[in-house]
């Protein structure tokens, strides 16, 4: 299928990308790998299609103490291969093709905001940001956003018209911490349309959990963070009362019955990888560095 008539723009640097944003009712182009088969299947119709990818210094994956900071530009699969952070790897593992990965950003993802996608979830479980900026009397606004406040509903994120999301943050896990993404989806590489569920566990000097928190997609309209911290108890992961936790994540979502899986089945689902996840994050941050 062809997309419907735009008028595309490549704007050479962020300032006239965003003079464009600011002047026409226009969607970014980035990876196109949500976009163009949006714009193919005509369920999507924008006037203008803005491609930031000429765009210099959006390219950038920079891991400090604190966290990485990913550029809008920075494919998937270069963040992959840099393996700035143990949680943005293992999720990247399970987003889609190679092919996909290597034109598909990483914040592309987090601004399509799709239910089922892995990477909102790493954000929100994590609590990182997104910076968002737009053109403003006098220069250039900037605003960061919080995962918490990002993902407003399914395909519908916090970045308003006229604004560019040149980057976001995922904060370093804790010392001692491990992390985990298990999921179901139907073919290898799809999105967890079924239920997904991302875990960091961080444990004590005695090795027993100090907290656990969990964030699950693919069960409601964003993904939803559970910490399970109190529920795990400060004991050894071997003697967590796991059915308590299981049952602590699915009270805290509210999955629904689609063509892929009924909302009964889906709840059953989110607690069971939950349990997977957190297991696996706990061995991982008992493991010697
Ligand atoms: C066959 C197939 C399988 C896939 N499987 C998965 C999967 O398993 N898991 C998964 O998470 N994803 C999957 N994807 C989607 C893929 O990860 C996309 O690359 C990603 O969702 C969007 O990134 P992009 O850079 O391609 O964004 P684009 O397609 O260019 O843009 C997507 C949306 O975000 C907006 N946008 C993008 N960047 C910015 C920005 N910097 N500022 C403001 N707005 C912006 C665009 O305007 C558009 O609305 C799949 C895609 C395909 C084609």
């Amino acid at each position: 299928m062809k997309p419907p008539p735009f008028t595309y723009h490549a704007p050479r640097d962020l300032d006239e990308a965003l003079d464009l944003l600011a002047e026409v009712d226009g969607k970014v182009l980035a990876g196109g790998q949500s976009l163009i088969p949006l714009l193919n299947m005509r369920l999507a119709a924008p006037a203008h299609v803005v491609d930031v990818n000429r765009l210099p210094g959006l390219s950038g994956i920079e891991a400090g103490p604190e966290g990485v900071t990913v550029g809008a530009l920075a494919r998937q699969a270069e963040v992959a291969r840099a393996g700035v952070h143990p949680l943005l790897g293992q999720a990247l593992r399970l987003v889609a093709h190679p092919v996909i990965r290597n034109r598909g950003t990483v914040v592309g993802s987090l601004v399509h905001a799709d239910p089922a996608a892995e990477l909102p979830a790493v954000l929100a479980v994590l609590g990182g940001s997104v910076r968002l900026a737009r053109r403003a009397p006098g220069g250039t606004g900037v605003r960061q956003v919080a995962a918490d406040a990002f993902f407003a509903g399914p395909l519908e994120s916090a970045a308003e018209p006229g604004e560019l999301a040149v980057s976001a943050f995922f904060p370093a896990l804790p010392p001692r911490s491990g992390s985990a993404f298990e999921e179901v989806a139907r073919r290898h590489g799809d999105y967890a349309l079924l239920a997904g569920v991302c875990a960091v566990v961080t444990l004590d000097e005695d090795l027993h959990v100090a907290a656990a928190r969990v964030a699950c997609v693919g069960v409601g309209p964003v993904p939803v963070v559970a910490d399970v911290s109190e529920v795990c108890g400060r004991r050894p992961a071997a003697t967590v009362p796991w059915e308590a936790v299981t049952e602590a994540v699915r009270r805290a979502v509210e999955p629904e019955d689609d063509i892929h899986a009924s909302a009964a089945y889906r709840l059953h689902l989110v607690g069971v990888l939950a349990e997977r996840a957190l297991r696996e994050a706990a061995a991982r941050a008992a493991a010697p560095p």
